[in-house]
């Protein structure tokens, strides 16, 4: 919960408290499933304009605050990132979870594999996406 204060993760990354940037931490934090962007702006729109809350999550991504998973249908979802995380150098590349049911992805407690690239390719990133029913969705059936 703490990890998750928004005033503490503007502090800890040198950003100036605006009433935006601590809704924008709120929202995504509410949930422990990543929040997709369609429904940020849902929530948010009638407090941030698009291109700001645009703005605001590019930057936190940039800093590592959050990171962005791409769903089966390839629609952004937010998800806070843990505290290790600082500017380009995610530490918590992890396992997402995509459910089929409820649409929701979840950061996994998993690490993603280890693999190895050809030379030649240069990696910025890894994405791990596990398809499939999550287990709240496959407790309702
Ligand atoms: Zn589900
Ligand atoms: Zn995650």
């Amino acid at each position: 919960m703490l990890a998750n204060d928004p005033t503490e993760i503007l502090k800890r990354n040198q950003l100036k408290n605006t009433k935006q940037r601590v809704r924008v931490l709120e929202e995504i934090g509410a949930d422990d499933a990543a929040i997709s962007q369609p429904d940020l702006e849902k929530k948010l729109g009638k407090e941030i304009d698009r291109v700001t809350l645009y703005r605001i999550l590019n930057a936190y991504e940039d800093k590592g605050i959050l990171h962005r998973i791409i769903d089966h249908n390839g629609t952004a979802n937010y998800a806070i990132c843990s505290s290790n995380c600082s500017s380009h150098h995610h530490q918590d590349e992890h396992v997402h979870f995509n459910c089929s049911i409820c649409a929701k992805v979840y950061c996994l407690p998993v690490n993603v594999p280890q693999i190895t690239i050809p030379n030649g390719f240069k990696t910025e990133s890894i994405s791990f996406v596990a398809y499939g029913v999550c287990d709240k969705c496959s407790a309702e059936n």
